[in-house]
């Protein structure tokens, strides 16, 4: 018998396109009635003990000079000026970098490791606090360092979490890839929001947040941040955090302002326990956090001043789906979810599960 088409009452797939990327999504809800087996591993990867004893982020690995299975420190926060171990938070450049400053064109830049706490399983829907704060801190330490560097113009902070979302150390850790061009993606991103500034004098991000506030996608708002699922997600676990304030340079107000960082801080936590509850269900205590990649999507350095156009943001997707052949040759990608249904469900976690 020849296989029935599955057709959801009422629901032909939809294409929506993001403002802020160009990117075009089609929602597909029959995709989600597919048998498909679920991959244990990248939704429920096993809990992690404290100390690894093989890991070389974790702390007093090498008993001698201490941390040097890494390259030499760049940054780091110690709680004793003469216990070289009790490090809280240390950055070093990546010793199997993606980018060099010898290189030319596309391949210059630097690419550094911060390693946001000691503890081999510190989770980013559990850590502390003052850890995830400082490593932010940390972050900011080199951005303005780096900025210094004339030949550097872009720089980006980024999370990979669990191997299969590319991750090749278990040891939590924020990548930062710092670049001499801009990339052609995020030149797009920067087209964008410029030609809607000349064309309207607004703000593209500024209108945006405001359209999905109207639309029902946020998700929560704290003092100064917006937490929402894009309408056109890519994935049903895209979530976006946008400072209230419009600023181009994340770097300056999380610098500035100590109240601002922890507030970011709880946020950027909030929003993975939040995807986690979402994923694992009321077991999540029994597995590790699911996998998920973010950037912080700030301005090049030569526009972080105070009337730059770009707004800046977080982009954090969760990854529960794979992208294939389909989306690999047309450039779109399928959604199987309804990213207004998700926003939702993350807000009745978010009522349930209170601070
Ligand atoms: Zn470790
Ligand atoms: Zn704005």
């Amino acid at each position: 018998m020849p296989a029935q088409v599955v057709v959801v009452p009422g629901r032909l797939p939809e294409g929506r396109v993001d403002p802020l990327y160009g990117y075009v999504v089609v929602i597909s809800a029959a995709r989600a009635l597919r048998e498909s087996k679920k991959d244990s591993e990248s939704t429920h990867p096993a809990i992690l003990p404290e100390y690894d004893e093989r890991c070389s982020f974790c702390p007093g690995n090498n008993k001698v000079t201490n941390e040097d299975k890494t390259p030499p420190e760049l940054v780091s926060f110690r709680r004793d000026p003469f216990d070289i171990t009790s490090w809280s938070t240390r950055g070093f450049t990546n010793l199997f970098p993606i980018l060099a400053l010898e290189a030319e064109g596309p391949a210059q830049g630097v690419n550094e490791i911060i390693v946001e706490t000691r503890r081999h399983n510190g989770f980013l829907s559990s850590i502390s606090i003052e850890e995830l704060s400082e490593a932010f801190r940390a972050i900011t330490i080199r951005y303005f360092s780096l900025r210094n560097d004339p030949r550097l113009e872009w720089f980006s902070a980024f999370k990979n979490y669990g191997k299969l979302a590319g991750a090749s150390m278990e040891h939590p850790h924020f990548q930062m890839a710092v670049e001499a061009c801009i990339p052609p993606k995020f030149r797009e991103r920067l087209n964008r929001a410029q030609d809607y500034f000349y064309d309207s004098r607004r703000y593209l991000c500024c209108d945006y947040i405001e359209k999905q506030r109207k639309l029902g996608q946020v998700i929560f708002e704290t003092e100064h941040f917006v937490v929402l699922v894009p309408y056109a997600a890519r994935v049903p676990y895209h979530f976006r955090i946008f400072p209230i304030k419009h600023n181009p340079s994340f770097a300056h107000v999380l610098r500035d302002s100590d109240c601002v960082r922890t507030d970011f801080a709880e946020t950027l936590r909030r929003i993975t326990f939040l995807f986690k509850i979402a994923v694992q269900g009321k077991d999540f205590q029994q597995y590790a956090d699911p996998l998920y990649n973010f950037y912080i999507e700030t301005a090049p350095y030569r526009d972080d001043h105070k009337e730059g156009i770009l707004h800046w943001h977080v982009e954090f997707r969760g990854k529960t789906t794979i992208e294939a052949g389909y989306e690999y040759h047309t450039g779109k990608f399928v959604n199987p979810t309804y990213p207004e249904e998700i926003a939702t469900q993350l807000r009745e976690i978010a009522q349930k599960y209170q601070k």
